[in-house]
């Protein structure tokens, strides 16, 4: 198997090549690295190879990775959050990735607050409308959008979607290219104090197509980080 450096250096050639042929600066795509299917070590070497955003999806694994070198990176949270377990991830994770309804919302607003902190949060959206995804659908994001405007820790940055898993990652296009048009639409419409600048889209099986369709973070794991247990 490549070692993590081969696997960078493909990965970041990947995104060039992505960004060259949809007419983008690769400085507009951060890569974040999807640490939850491996070990601390793995994570240690992340950072240590150059890699600065971290992402995991739930508490439990992420806790003793974070404790060790949570003050070396920058962490995001991609995973569904319990409204209980909002405590733990307030002023460790940077971003949030998950936000999908107003009881969590509240929650995340009274935690940050009484931390003094804002949170960065992406909305996830259910842009391909299976039902097993969690996220918002589409038509309910701008009534989302005035029902969290007084929650002002609350940082609306961005948009996340996951799309299905498909063996022709084109098929996979319509999904981000509808994330993009939603971000598009509700910024005309003016609903957060700042316009909202990121999408986080594409993971290892469909990164490339989602960067064509304006993704300016991707979450990759598997194609990154490798995938320890099995492999
Ligand atoms: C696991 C996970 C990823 C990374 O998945 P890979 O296919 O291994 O790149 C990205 N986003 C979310 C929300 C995940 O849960």
């Amino acid at each position: 198997m490549a070692s993590l450096q081969e696997r960078i250096a493909e990965v970041e050639e990947r995104v060039a090549r992505a960004c060259a042929v949809s007419g983008r600066d690769v400085s507009e795509v951060k890569v974040i690295a999807v640490t939850k299917y491996v070990s601390l070590n793995t994570v240690s070497a992340c950072l240590e190879a150059g890699l600065e955003e971290i992402a995991e999806s739930r508490w439990q694994d992420a806790e003793p990775k974070w404790k060790l070198l949570g003050h070396k990176g920058i962490w995001h949270f991609i995973g569904h959050l319990q409204t209980n377990k909002v405590k733990d991830v307030i002023g460790k994770f940077q971003y949030i990735h998950s936000l999908d309804r107003l009881s969590l919302a509240r929650e995340l607003h009274k935690k940050a607050d009484a931390a003094g902190l804002d949170v960065k949060v992406f909305l996830q959206v259910n842009i391909s409308g299976e039902d097993t995804k969690f996220g918002l659908a589409p038509e309910a994001v701008q009534g989302f959008l005035k029902e969290i405007a007084p929650l002002h820790r609350v940082k609306v940055i961005g948009l996340m979607t996951m799309a299905p898993h498909e063996e022709d990652p084109e098929l996979t296009r319509p999904v981000f290219r509808g994330l993009r048009e939603l971000r598009d639409e509700l910024n005309l419409l003016g609903l957060t104090p700042e316009p909202i600048g990121e999408l986080s889209m594409g993971m290892s099986n469909d990164f490339e197509v989602a960067i064509q369709e304006g993704a300016t973070r991707v979450r990759l794991g598997t194609v990154l980080v490798g995938h320890e247990e099995g492999d």
